[in-house]
């Protein structure tokens, strides 16, 4: 086995464990970001508001852009802000397994060119 193959093939088993990792974020992983809100209700008698600084909240919200970059906002019903979170977090999470396997890729690429050129 040259050096070339035995680089290739490290690389490459350490290619699978990430691929596995990104496989386990399919299911969760969504491109959206959250942000919390909170509103004056504008009923002059709730007690809430008209305390100074009072207000509703915190209210969930997710938003995300579509392809042709424009800005879309959805509630996010209480009870179910894990989901939100969770599939925000396994976005970020696959983005960076992605990139990491990229540069896995492209150092596998420099060796075969490398191994080609002798
Ligand atoms: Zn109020």
């Amino acid at each position: 086995m040259t050096f070339w193959t035995r680089e290739i093939n490290r690389l490459r088993a350490k290619r699978r464990y990430w691929e596995k990792k990104l496989l386990g974020l399919l299911d969760t992983m969504a491109p959206l970001t959250v942000s919390r809100s909170y509103h004056v209700c504008g009923n002059p008698r709730c007690k809430r508001c008209r305390k100074e600084g009072g207000k509703h909240g915190p209210f969930l919200y997710a938003t995300y852009k579509d392809e042709r970059r424009k800005t879309h906002t959805f509630y996010v019903p209480v009870g179910v802000e894990h989901l939100v979170e969770e599939a925000h977090k396994a976005w970020g999470d696959f983005k960076e397994i992605g990139r990491r396997i990229g540069e896995i890729n492209r150092e596998i690429l420099k060796l075969q060119l490398q191994e080609r050129r002798r």
